[in-house]
């Protein structure tokens, strides 16, 4: 461990880099500290002032996303006057929108672990599609944050005329990580905060649609709220723990991206990138997040067929092979293996296109083969 470069965050000693934050070293030494607007590898903008920290000779608290970590430095994250500190903030954005879970309208000091865990989705489910998946939610359960006051709802309506994404700008914290998403991870600079910073917009505050977003769900994934959900998760309301998420490998290209598929009833309901991993290190395109719908589509193709006549017949992975096989060994014979040339897809994976390679050179004899992404 370097001797040069410690902090002691709760008495743990805690080696840093240069220019590394406490909120950073914290995170990297196994330390929770809470924060609605930290994203990783973004700048850091300190707008949700949740992540307060107490510095050791320091009167006020500080924001340890926003201060550097020095040599010496004693911090604890996790006091009385930090989790009051806390709490007043969170009573500030519970009441800043539309936040009508369990926080807004319960008095949840004098509910049970028992209902707020068991009767609390059932209620409240249906109006906020983020409920149980909600950090807001989360922490404000946490450090039993309350509403301070009715909370004046002057957002605009629910923006739903895309197929993929949801906005609800009552919801809104305005922590900003959905434009550290669009601008700094995807670069596709689509949104920013009006000059107010009392809103998220699009250039010229145009709907998604009709703006340059390429709706690659970056920004959805981020929200650490209800005010970016896919258009899936609104209508249908997954409640949570209620879906199964299976790690896998996207199949639409190869650049191979790691994603979640959520499934509920042998269905797929969402897909999420897979965070902290490559090559997309939870990042997708729209492709990927949200065109999923074909694998349980009725007009998928799921069995083999064969033309006969006119027809187009169901038929076995046997005979179909049988077939392909008998029908390329007649063609070889006859005109020569170059007349045969074989196409593969950017849909399949890359031991699957080195095969086909393999295939047609060594089985067939041809370097006829080529792949669509050339086409
Ligand atoms: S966004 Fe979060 S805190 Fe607000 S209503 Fe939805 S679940 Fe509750
Ligand atoms: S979907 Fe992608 S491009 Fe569109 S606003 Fe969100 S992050 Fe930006
Ligand atoms: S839409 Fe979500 S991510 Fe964006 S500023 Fe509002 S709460 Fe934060």
């Amino acid at each position: 461990m370097d001797t040069e470069n410690i902090i002691i965050i709760n008495g743990l000693k805690c080696s840093f880099s240069k220019n590394e934050t406490i909120l950073e070293t914290a995170l990297r030494n196994g330390i929770k500290i809470p924060s609605l607007c930290y994203l990783s590898n973004t700048v850091s903008t300190g707008k949700c002032k949740i992540c307060l920290v107490e510095i050791e000779g320091e009167d006020e608290l500080v924001l340890s996303c926003q201060t550097v970590s020095q040599h010496g430095m004693v911090v604890k994250t996790d006091t009385p006057r930090i989790a009051a500190a806390r709490r007043a903030r969170l009573e500030e954005l519970i009441s800043s929108g539309h936040h009508n879970c369990l926080v807004q309208e319960m008095d949840i000091n004098s509910w049970t672990d028992f209902q707020r865990d068991a009767m609390a989705p059932d209620i409240h489910r249906t109006l906020c599609p983020a409920y149980g998946e909600c950090r807001l939610q989360d922490l404000a359960i946490q450090y039993r944050a309350r509403p301070v006051k009715a909370a004046k709802i002057t957002a605009p309506p629910v923006e739903d005329v895309n197929p993929f994404i949801v906005r609800d700008f009552s919801r809104c914290i305005l922590c900003g990580r959905c434009v550290k998403a669009c601008n700094e991870v995807q670069v596709n600079r689509v949104i920013n905060f009006n000059e107010s910073e009392s809103k998220v917009i699009t250039k010229d505050d145009l709907p998604l649609k009709d703006s340059n977003c390429v709706f690659c769900g970056e920004c959805v994934q981020v929200c650490p709220v209800g005010a970016l959900v896919s258009k899936r998760d609104f209508e249908i309301h997954t409640k949570p723990n209620t879906t199964k998420k299976i790690r896998t490998t996207c199949s639409y290209c190869g650049v191979g991206c790691q994603i979640y598929i959520h499934v509920k009833d042998n269905q797929i309901v969402k897909v999420t990138g897979v965070d902290n991993f490559g090559p997309n290190r939870g990042s997708l395109c729209v492709k990927g997040r949200f065109g999923f719908d074909f694998v349980q589509h009725p007009a998928r193709l799921t069995t083999p067929l064969i033309r006969k006549g006119k027809k187009l017949k169901e038929a076995t992975w046997d005979e179909a092979i049988d077939y392909i096989a008998n029908k390329l060994g007649y063609l070889k014979d006859k005109y020569g293996p170059d007349s045969i040339g074989v196409l593969t897809s950017a849909r399949i994976t890359n031991e699957e296109n080195y095969l086909a390679q393999k295939f047609a050179r060594a089985v067939i004899g041809t370097n006829n083969i080529d792949h669509c992404a050339r086409l």
